[in-house]
């Protein structure tokens, strides 16, 4: 879709789109900056596209676009051009190193060749010959083009063992990408990037096989406070503490990430509210249940508490919006005295 963009960026319609999309921001109120502009050429240039469904349903709401809103949205649906930029680069790269490996066997199988014909003519020059110096200088002729074929042949043993070395070079460097892309540095668990996309790949799947999905969000309960009172450290060392226990009952197929500062997303496949609920229970329980040490002193910090809210996505909902109720619902939590897990389908009703 984006290479489409792309391309549709630079053809005979691109001005026309581009005016569009200016004329489209003034009539909405919307502030022509580079990341509007953006995200508005994307949605004019495709108005049926995730990203133009919800800019659409963003505009029936009436929702103010603030720069907040475009953030947002272009962390969720634009191409994440570096990202791409790396893996193509590594990509090339090994392109360019197989046409070099080629080319080398190329270059053996042609000296290999001339050495079958060296042989060839030496051995009728041979035929019939009782001239003992015209015998040498064909048995010279045959030693130094074995020594030629022995000399390419250990070059390209070489060549062939540099790229092995190159080749495995570029694939640990591919794989640090995608994990350093994918991954939180803190906890270890996904981080936000990876979450939105697995999001998208599960309401996908979810709307191919009928299956329903539940979306929870879990944040630390008045974790200003504790950082205030024992440090941002001690305070990482919470986010830690919590997350292992969140990445223990997020493992494959649910899916578990660090959503933001102290605040936690999960994707539950195939599970109903009631059933995420009880495992949001249960990790609720555990944490509350723990009495925490500082590492470094051995001090008693107590205990600490989380809230969490989950929603279950209905039949074609867009992740964005089971996102958004999953967060009310955990607001209600909050506001109900924390330490608690909010379904947010009463919580709709209620209101
Ligand atoms: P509430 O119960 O309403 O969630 O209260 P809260 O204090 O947890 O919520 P608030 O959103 O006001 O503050 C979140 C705090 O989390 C702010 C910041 O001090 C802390 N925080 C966010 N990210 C990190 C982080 O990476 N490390 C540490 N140590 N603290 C963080
Ligand atoms: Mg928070
Ligand atoms: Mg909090």
């Amino acid at each position: 879709m984006s290479g489409d963009f792309e391309v549709r960026m630079r053809g005979p319609g691109a001005y026309a789109l581009a005016r569009q999309a200016v004329d489209q921001m003034e009539k909405h109120g919307v502030w022509p900056t580079a990341l509007n502009f953006e995200i508005w050429t994307h949605y004019v240039a495709d108005p049926d596209s995730a990203l133009g469904r919800e800019v659409a349903r963003l505009l029936t709401s009436g929702e103010a676009f603030t720069d907040k809103v475009s953030d947002e949205l272009a962390a969720l649906y634009l191409p994440k051009v570096r990202l791409n930029e790396q893996i193509r680069d590594a990509g090339d790269q090994l392109s360019r190193e197989l046409a070099s490996v080629s080319l080398a066997i190329q270059s053996a199988q042609k000296s290999s060749e001339a050495y079958g014909q060296t042989l060839a003519s030496a051995s009728q020059s041979l035929d019939g010959q009782g001239d003992v110096s015209a015998l040498r200088a064909t048995v010279d002729n045959l030693a130094s083009a074995t020594r030629r074929v022995q000399r390419e042949n250990k070059s390209l043993e070489k060549r062939l063992a540099e790229s092995s070395a190159e080749v495995a070079k570029l694939r640990e460097h591919l794989e640090q990408v995608r994990r350093d892309a994918t991954t939180d540095g803190l906890t270890n668990l996904a981080n936000r990037k990876s979450f939105d996309d697995e999001l998208a790949r599960a309401c996908a799947e979810a709307d191919a096989s009928g299956e329903t999905i539940t979306l929870a969000l879990i944040d630390i309960d008045h974790f200003k406070n504790f950082n205030d009172t024992w440090g941002h450290q001690t305070g990482d060392q919470v986010i830690r503490y919590v997350a292992s226990v969140i990445g223990r009952v997020g493992a494959p197929p649910r899916f578990a990430a660090r959503y933001g500062g102290e605040e936690f997303a999960l994707i539950f496949p195939g599970e109903s509210a009631d059933m995420a609920t009880a495992t949001l229970e249960e990790i609720r329980e555990e944490v509350s249940s723990r009495m925490l040490k500082r590492r470094s002193t051995n001090e008693d910090l107590g205990a600490i508490t989380v809230s969490a809210g989950l929603a279950e996505r209905r039949p074609g909902e867009n992740g964005h919006s089971v996102m958004e109720r999953a967060d009310a619902a955990l607001y209600a939590s909050k506001r109900g005295g924390r330490n608690r897990v909010t379904n947010a389908e009463p919580v709709a009703n209620a209101a």
